[in-house]
């Protein structure tokens, strides 16, 4: 008997970097994987079965860079430059978390994805124990990466950070993996990076590092050290491990290089990136030369929503707007970018991020039967320019149904937007404190 049936759905996978429809195939859920795709209704018994007809089936969308709790800081500050946005409002507003807020701003974010058809979120932040609690309790899969400043506490972070990889790195039945989140260049020495080198390599876990975001970064890391980020990283030993770069929107040809040569992904984040307006991470180019790159959201602080298929669309946009070339960035690329890529981009490859036997059962399924979705003459156009969050039906993780018919079944809806909104007022009081320092730049 298998566990879930998916029944007569639409099926998206793809061939090479083309979409390919399998209409009205079944899928079969055993142990938390897909067993069987079939063309057909598949007649034998299950625990649970989906009727689905009429359905698109896709796999779980993946957010490569989050800060999930940053769901409380919403709209907090807008039209700001970015070092004013750090110093002046969110690092001290961020001082005023309690694990507590933390936990409940993970729900908060958590519950969105899920209802945006997200099935995966890699997340850098602190109080990283509260938000591997709110992963297990919800049953989304994740990367979670405890982020690490420089300062007087800095080693002491650093080993809280091994513990916690020690201790949640294959945790909730392998839902969760663990790395390192050194915070940048910016904010951490090069030899606390050369630390977390280290301790990545012994730990044999990735890291997950933000990296020239804007062109004064670059700047800056020319002037302070003579290189670029991307070269203090690599000097630092931090490639010698898996490594994702968030943002990336200034490479110059020979940090393209450096990241090709050394397997190091790129989480782009288009919507915080054009919003504070630093640049976007020329993801063509990057991928051309064969630099793997999966699509984030950043914190709600910057990117106000969870939703990676409005990535996906912003980036597709994006790209054929800088080239002035409409054939850039088509549709089987730009939604490979929100699934199969994210997904080798935080070293899931080989567990999710695509619709096929033996990879866990990480599905979501969205209705077209609104206005705004018909005709389908296409279901990868209607997917990447039509669909909006609210479409997705079902969401089933490692083979557990999160949301059916758009109810949250592991998660105490009402109780999270409740909490969420009772902290919030008290979370934007600013104080002199901060929870780091973004570097002011001359000229
Ligand atoms: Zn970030």
């Amino acid at each position: 008997m298998y566990d879930i049936i998916v029944r007569d759905a639409d099926v998206l996978q793809f061939d090479g970097d083309a979409p390919v429809l399998l209409p009205r195939h079944s899928i079969a859920v055993s142990n938390g994987r897909i067993v069987r795709i079939a063309p057909r209704v598949i007649d034998e018994p299950a625990r649970e079965s989906i009727p689905a007809r009429g359905m698109l089936a896709i796999p779980g969308l993946i957010n490569c860079h989050a800060h999930t709790a940053m769901s409380l800081f919403r709209g907090v500050v807008e039209d700001v430059p970015i070092e004013a946005w750090f110093n002046d409002y969110i690092w001290p507003m961020e001082t005023n978390l309690t694990p507590e807020d933390v936990y409940w701003g993970a729900m908060l974010g958590i519950a969105e994805m899920i209802e945006a058809g997200v099935t995966c979120v890699a997340e850098h932040y602190f109080s990283i124990h509260a938000i591997a609690r709110a992963v297990e309790e919800s049953g989304i899969r994740a990367n979670l990466a405890p982020t690490i400043f420089s300062g007087p506490d800095e080693a002491k972070h650093l080993a809280e950070a091994v513990d916690f990889v020690n201790r949640w790195n294959g945790a909730a039945n392998g839902r969760i993996s663990a790395w390192l989140g050194p915070h940048s260049p910016y904010t951490c020495t090069p030899d606390l990076l050369a630390c977390v080198a280290s301790e990545a390599r012994r730990l044999r876990v990735g890291i997950h590092i933000h990296l020239s975001e804007t062109a004064a970064q670059v700047a800056e890391s020319r002037a302070r050290y003579g290189k670029t980020p991307v070269a203090v990283v690599r000097d630092a030993g931090l490639f010698e491990s898996p490594a994702l770069a968030a943002h990336m929107a200034h490479p110059d040809l020979h940090d393209v290089a450096i990241l090709a040569a050394h397997n190091v992904s790129v989480a782009s984040t288009p919507k915080t990136e054009m919003k504070l307006g630093i640049g976007v991470a020329p993801v063509t180019a990057l991928r051309a030369a064969g630099v793997t790159v999966g699509l984030g959201s950043d914190g709600a602080a910057s990117n106000n929503d969870y939703d990676i298929l409005e990535a996906a669309r912003l980036l597709s946009l994006l790209e054929k707007h800088r080239h002035s070339d409409a054939r850039v960035m088509p549709l089987g690329v730009a939604l490979r970018l929100a699934t199969s890529d994210g997904a080798r981009a935080i070293g899931l490859g080989s567990v999710t991020g695509e619709l096929r036997e033996g990879l866990a059962a990480d599905i979501v399924l969205l209705r077209r039967k609104a206005p705004h979705a018909l005709p389908v003459h296409d279901a990868a156009a209607t997917l990447l320019y039509s669909a909006r969050a609210d479409d997705v039906d079902t969401v089933i993780v490692a083979g557990r149904v999160l949301m059916r018919q758009r109810r949250l079944l592991t998660i105490d809806r009402r109780r999270v937007l409740r909490e969420a909104s009772r902290r919030a007022i008290r979370l934007t009081r600013r104080s002199e404190a901060r929870v780091a320092l973004y570097p002011t730049h001359q000229g």
